[in-house]
């Protein structure tokens, strides 16, 4: 049996060894589990990250000692050992022990080559890494191994000013040291900070003998894994450079490569099968063992093989849940451990058609990525054009200065939105991420002529429509021409994963749903109901624009009345459906919000045509035009100030929904229909129109014989409804905060003009994050508790949700986890990550938060 022995801060790593990933990181627990497992590891030690603290502050240490651990023949390798092998660390340098005898012996047992590559490839990196001289100063002129050895203690000497060091406890006790020193570094830290490090992470290091797998017979290094990366499909893969390969390999600069696997040509597999079953074989054992799919290192060396270590095998996101999926469904991890596995913000690489992250990219443009994925399609810079190509069947990508509600019919058939200006919660993102459509907003940098349609970029290239380009919305990049696509990824084991989420998680996740479209999305993805219908949205449709034109114009109460008649069997339907499809799920519907002025043309032209239809004269659309538009339209004449003082609209929706809930009724689904008001400020607003909805309800009771209840609510999105909640939850028996106008009101911040300067805004850290993208717990936050907790005192009981765009966002689901909330309500595409990241929480609450050690 091996000894276990603790001398001067490193430690024999064997299977009684004393040692945890926390006092000598990752890598040595890895590594004692593989030799647990009776893996062929060759002679390890492991250096405490307290040992380490110590070279790095140049205290004394007895590299003999460590080197009398190892035969006075041995070459050896160090690499770092971090907590967390994601943390990262310095590279590793092997062959540590080269020195001219050793050459010289090694000629004689594995060949002259073998020897001056092994040397050669030890001096380059302790001239680089320990004595940090430019690794430029080594180029050569001959392609000989041994004529490029002798160049380079040439040029070592002539750099470092003194010849290159025979001496083995000279290069170990200074690689040692410059490991830990490179630790200690100020960008080393940064980095792995950015990696979720704590300040004080400490480093470990590995001691090895080499293994070298040069050598007569079958010799050679690889790695092995038994899931492809991308995919995380189950099959092996990896790479195997064998020795007679290694002159080759130094002249094509490491990159020929022997194939592990390949029934086509010679590989591992087909001429070495015994070793090829081994390795897989231990593969197997690992991810079992250590429950994790784990890429396998390994020598041959005259056919015997040995295990340098294992790690983690890296992955994309496609593949982290597949694996995690499999790992739980074979009962290797728990249920739990599966989902912790998946990260959230990975998730939409999922749910939408990707950029390859391996193609070329040319990028044209870049500007705020708002909405993910990618999509490809020809230049469009008007809807019209956009609707055009779609009657075609062709794709397009539809590039405005910014949108409107004009635009939505082109937005709809648009396979990627870019725009000039906005930001995370302008119209274009909002719209785009309830579509599921990429979308670049804030593209700045370039010069857009919708009239010439032409777009030039900074760099002074000119794109004209129907120029093909691709979106990426994930990066906020346009690319020139067809990049390569990732086909979006819901499979069963998307399926399984966030089932298992739902089980676990402690907070509501409802949709932000506008269209039956978006309802289907919403319940694809599991919504628990729609947490806000926008409804105004409705009217832009085909048909009913103009209806809406004529109410607007009406002179009088009656006229109003008659333009809302033909509207209602519309908004009937709009609501039978959406109920049809909710159907056992809350669905809640926000009241018409938008200005007036946003259903009216902008220019002459529309103008015109307005005129021809209502049969007025082109000045009296002018005028009214002109009468209704407004300095600040966004604190102007909206939402529930809408419904105060042109009520017919609000009791024409609320008849569409009761008559809708009558409907549905009849067939058998019963809904309960939650009726929201936006932009309130004050109790007296809601009194007012609770007043009206309550006539409207009793009428419909009356005409109809049918009995239903309704819910209704406030959207809580001015800072004073927020500071007032307490009053206001007087009358509604939920409150929604409305996060992207109280966001607006609460900094005084356009969040359709913001984008102009956010960038410059974040980048200075006068804002930590653009607030309409990541929730300002801070002063906006501050507001929700006030008013949460105002409310809640008013009436016990009330329901509290956050419907605004960071519904959505990981951090602010936790925050409103923390107070209690109800639910968040989000973008369809959004509902997955809401769904995993809220798992996330409760799992973490309930069990602490533990990284894994082997993550
Ligand atoms: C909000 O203001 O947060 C909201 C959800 O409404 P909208 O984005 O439609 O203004
Ligand atoms: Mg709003």
């Amino acid at each position: 049996m091996q000894k276990s022995a603790q001398i001067a801060g490193f430690t024999e790593i064997n299977a009684e060894a004393t040692l945890s990933a926390s006092t000598h990181g990752g890598r040595a627990k890895c590594l004692q589990r593989l030799i647990r497992l009776g893996l062929p590891v060759p002679q390890t030690v492991a250096l405490s990250f307290g040992a380490v603290k110590g070279l790095a502050a140049g205290q004394g240490f007895d590299v003999s000692r460590l080197l009398a651990t190892f035969g006075a023949r041995s070459l050896l390798c160090v690499r770092p050992s971090s907590q967390d092998p994601d943390w990262g660390g310095p590279g590793a340098i092997l062959n540590i022990g080269m020195n001219d005898r050793r050459h010289l012996e090694l000629s004689q047992t594995h060949g002259e080559d073998a020897a001056s590559i092994l040397y050669l490839r030890f001096i380059q990196s302790y001239a680089v890494h320990v004595a940090r001289l430019d690794a430029d100063a080594f180029s050569f002129t001959d392609n000989d191994p041994t004529e490029r050895l002798k160049q380079a203690l040439t040029i070592y000497e002539d750099e470092a000013d003194e010849p290159f060091p025979q001496e083995a406890d000279v290069q170990l006790l200074e690689v040692l040291r410059s490991m830990a020193r490179a630790w200690e570094g100020t960008t080393a830290r940064l980095l792995r900070q950015a990696r979720g490090a704590p300040p004080d992470a400490g480093l470990g290091l590995v001691v090895q003998e080499m293994a070298l797998g040069v050598g007569p017979g079958e010799s050679g290094s690889g790695v092995l894994r038994c899931v492809d990366q991308v995919t995380g499909q189950r099959r092996v893969s990896g790479r195997y450079l064998r020795q007679s390969f290694l002159r080759d390999a130094l002249e094509a600069n490491g990159e020929a490569l022997y194939l592990l696997e390949d029934p086509r040509g010679p590989s591992l597999e087909g001429e070495q099968p015994e070793i090829f079953d081994r390795l897989t074989e231990m593969a197997e054992m690992c991810r079992a063992r250590l429950r994790e799919e784990m890429e396998i290192e390994f020598t041959l060396e005259r056919g015997k093989l040995r295990v340098l270590d294992a790690v983690r095998v890296s992955r994309s996101p496609r593949a982290a849940l597949q694996i995690a999926v499999a790992l739980a469904e074979e009962s290797i991890i728990s249920r739990e451990e599966a989902v912790l596995r998946v990260e959230p913000r990975a998730l939409p690489e999922l749910l939408h058609p990707q950029v390859d992250p391996k193609a070329k990219r040319d990028v044209i443009l870049r500007g705020i990525a708002a909405s993910p994925g990618g999509a490809i399609g020809k230049l469009v810079f008007s809807a019209q054009a956009a609707q055009a190509h779609a009657a075609q069947g062709e794709p397009c990508i539809l590039v405005r200065r910014e949108t409107t509600p004009e635009d939505i019919r082109g937005m709809h058939v648009a396979n990627g939105i870019l725009t000039e200006r906005g930001g995370m919660t302008s119209h274009a993102a909002v719209i785009a991420r309830g579509l599921g459509l990429p979308c670049i907003v804030g593209a700045s940098d370039m010069r857009l002529s919708t009239s010439k349609k032409t777009l030039r970029t900074k760099d002074g290239r000119s794109f004209r429509e129907g120029d093909t380009v691709t979106i990426d919305g994930s990066s906020g990049e346009m690319l020139l021409g067809e990049v390569e696509m990732l086909e979006p990824a819901l499979d069963d084991s998307f399926q399984s994963l966030l089932s298992w989420a739902d089980e676990l998680r402690d907070i509501g996740i409802r949709a932000n749903a506008d269209t039956p479209a978006d309802a289907q999305t919403a319940r694809m993805f599991k919504a628990e109901g729609i947490g806000l219908c926008r409804t105004e949205h409705m009217f832009f449709e085909e048909g009913r624009m103009m209806v809406m034109r004529e109410m607007i114009f009406a002179d009088s109460t009656e006229d109003r009345r008659a333009a809302l008649e033909q509207l209602l069997p519309m908004q009937r339907e709009d609501f039978t459906q959406l109920f049809g499809i909710m159907v056992g799920q809350p669905v809640c519907i926000r009241l018409f919000d938008p200005p007036l002025h946003e259903f009216l043309p902008s220019d002459r032209e529309g103008m015109r045509g307005l005129a021809e239809a209502l049969g007025l004269p082109l000045s009296d659309v002018a005028h009214r035009v002109e009468a209704l538009a407004e300095f600040n339209p966004m604190l102007g004449l909206r939402g529930v100030r809408l419904g105060v003082t042109v009520p017919e609209i609000y009791d024409m929706q609320a008849r569409a929904i009761f008559e809708a809930t009558v409907a549905v009724g009849r067939k058998g689904d019963h809904v309960v229909p939650e009726i929201m008001l936006p932009l309130v400020s004050a109790r007296r607003e809601v009194e007012l129109l609770k007043t009206r909805i309550d006539g409207v309800a009793a009428a419909v009771r009356n005409e109809t014989g049918a009995s239903f209840d309704y819910r209704l609510g406030v959207m809580v999105e001015t800072p004073r409804a927020a500071l007032r909640a307490g009053d206001i939850a007087g009358h509604a028996t939920f409150l929604s905060f409305g996060t992207n106008d109280l966001t607006q009101m609460t900094y005084g911040l356009s969040r359709d003009d913001a984008g102009k300067f956010m960038g410059a805004y974040v980048q200075q850290q006068v804002f930590p994050e653009d607030p309409f993208h990541t929730l300002d717990q801070e002063g906006v936050g501050e507001l929700l508790m006030l008013g949460a907790e105002r409310a809640r005192a008013a009436r016990p009981g009330v329901t509290l949700s956050v419907c605004g765009e960071h519904g959505g966002d990981p951090d602010t689901i936790a925050f409103c986890r923390e107070a209690g909330f109800d639910y968040v309500s989000c973008s369809p595409f959004r509902v997955p990550v809401a769904r995993l990241a809220a798992a996330h929480l409760a799992i973490r609450d309930r069990a602490g938060d533990a990284p894994g050690e082997l993550r």
